[in-house]
């Protein structure tokens, strides 16, 4: 009866193997991410593992007392269907680890399925003749497994627990008072931030079905950069980058309200709230400052911001984190495991639309958040220096083209989501017209990174057209977009040398001190500058 016990236990964790890795993997990076831990994917994992364990013991138990052989038979052989759930979720869990698509890759995917179809032949030859060798062999495997369960349980706990602790003390930092506005200085900067935007696509080589006329506008009257790069690939290091003025070449999350960004040399490594930056700077110098973001839990990390919003996923493993109670969380995940095995049947389309829905659903949750703190910030006359950092044309497509309206549908595409950006931007200079805040304001607007297809190609939400357009260019093109209007700028130069955007923030505070304000005087600061590499972060060079 023990042993009906370990082995149900054993086979209900590792069923769901797959979820466990997920809310896991949530928890060791995606507390960053969030508005707050989910906790309720946790405690459903937990509460369906000994659900599941309670129902196939007490399954095994009635089975003990049939005699019947044809029940006895049915029984062996749910058991053996059951076990695929398990070996499914284990192979695609090895799927992801890089040893094992190399072990793949020796051998060929023909071999896998050879082996797969001869160990099924067995076990059904072994049921046919009503013996129970595989029986025997996976119950001895599941035993032998089991102390996973102590394990997976014993991180569950101890999650659960170092949250609880540490959540509280992830507050966000207090905002700075505001300063007096200075009367006789009149300089405002809004930084605009489009995420992924493309400078090929959206200038170079754009689409004829796309229409970016505010782009085009904006770069008739600014000083538009034509080989700008910028520091990083990923949001993650390239808008603390950005903001520092420090290239870092990768990040980690550290915790709920810390990154670690591994700078240039990847031995140094430095937490990002105690770096200073280009908000702490304009702050010396008399400025207030605002910010309005996505991804980086900016509020938590950043000080000397006298104005903060960040949308933050406040999801994860389902998607729906916050949303569902623990009993509904239940249900998702049990509701997972089957489309995660059984791939290409109908149920699996459905199920991927769904889960396209539900990220285009969020993604445009946050760029409507982040809009609307911005619509405020840009018209805020206190304000010296606005960060703005939209979550497009990032993909997942939010909006139809063609027909000009947000919508959730697959074919939606990063296209649409360039369309959506120059849209935003026509609305922020709208809101900026009215409030006579336009001609004067220094605008800068470009992005942390280009369009990176090879990331999201074979994603969920990759889709046919994207394809096509990524085989019609050719090479990756590392450029990103860089349009600085000035003051009262009416007309366009062009500037054609090559620069990591990583300056901006000195650019930023050169603009802010008064030092440039004619585009001459920008493109002779930019050549000055341009070659100046920033491994290193020194507080004196930007005093
Ligand atoms: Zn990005």
């Amino acid at each position: 009866m023990f042993k009906d016990f370990i082995v149900a236990l054993s086979l209900a964790n590792l069923t769901f193997i797959t979820i466990w890795e997920e809310v896991f993997i949530d928890f060791y990076e995606g507390t960053y991410f969030v508005d707050f831990p989910d906790y309720n994917s946790l405690k459903a994992v937990m509460f369906n593992v000994l659900l599941l364990t309670l129902i196939l013991w007490g399954a095994m138990r009635l089975l003990r007392k049939s005699t019947s052989p044809v029940v006895q038979l049915a029984a062996r052989a749910l058991f053996l269907l059951l076990l695929i759930i398990p070996l499914s979720g284990a192979a695609s869990l090895l799927y992801s680890k890089f040893w094992a698509i190399s072990l793949l890759n020796l051998f060929g995917k023909g071999c896998l399925v050879a082996l797969g179809v001869t160990l099924g032949a067995l076990a059904l030859y072994d049921l046919a003749c009503a013996r129970r060798y595989t029986i025997r062999v996976a119950t001895v495997v599941l035993v032998l497994l089991s102390p996973f369960v102590v394990i997976q349980f014993g991180k569950a706990a101890w999650f659960w627990y170092e949250h609880t602790e540490t959540v509280a003390l992830a507050k966000d930092k207090p905002l700075a008072p505001t300063l007096p506005t200075k009367d006789n200085v009149k300089l405002r900067i809004v930084w605009v931030v489009f995420d992924e935007l493309d400078y090929r696509l959206a200038f170079i080589k754009r689409p004829s079905s796309l229409r970016l006329p505010e782009f085009d506008r904006l770069r008739a009257q600014s000083i538009d950069a034509s080989q700008a790069f910028s520091p990083g690939d990923f949001t993650l290091y390239s808008m603390p980058s950005l903001i520092t003025g420090v290239v870092a070449k990768a990040a980690s999350a550290h915790s709920r309200d810390e990154l670690l960004l591994f700078l240039r040399d990847k031995e140094k490594t430095v937490r990002w709230s105690t770096l200073p930056n280009v908000f702490t700077f304009a702050r010396k110098a008399g400025f207030n400052t605002g910010l309005a973001g996505w991804f980086h839990p900016y509020c938590r990390i950043i000080r000397d911001l006298t104005a903060c919003s960040t949308q933050l996923r406040h999801w994860s493993a389902n998607g729906l984190n916050g949303r569902l109670t623990v009993v509904e969380t239940m249900l998702e995940q049990a509701s997972e495991l089957l489309p995660r095995t059984v791939p290409f049947v109908d149920q699996q389309i459905e199920y991927k639309n769904h889960k396209i829905r539900l990220e285009k659903q969020r993604h445009l949750e946050l760029h409507l958040g982040v809009a609307n703190a911005a619509q405020e910030l840009i018209v805020d006359r206190s304000l010296g220096l606005v960060l703005i950092h939209y979550p497009v044309p990032h993909p997942p497509g939010i909006y139809d083209r063609r027909q000009d309206k947000f919508t959730f549908e697959p074919a939606a595409n990063y296209l649409d989501n360039l369309q959506l950006a120059d849209r935003t931007l026509g609305k922020l200079r709208h809101v900026m017209e009215e409030a006579k805040l336009w001609d004067d304001t220094i605008v800068l607007v470009t992005t942390d990174h280009p369009w990176r297809a090879e990331f999201f190609r074979g994603k969920l939400h990759w889709t046919p057209e994207e394809e096509d357009l990524v085989s019609h260019i050719s090479a990756p093109d590392r450029r990103v977009p860089y349009l600085l209007k000035l003051a009262g700028q009416k007309q366009l130069y062009s500037y054609r040398q090559e620069f990591n955007t990583v300056i901006t923030q000195e650019l930023l505070l050169a603009l802010l001190r008064g030092e440039l304000t004619h585009p001459e005087s920008v493109v002779r600061w930019l050549d000055q500058h341009r070659a100046t590499t920033h491994d290193n972060f020194s507080t004196e060079r930007l005093q």
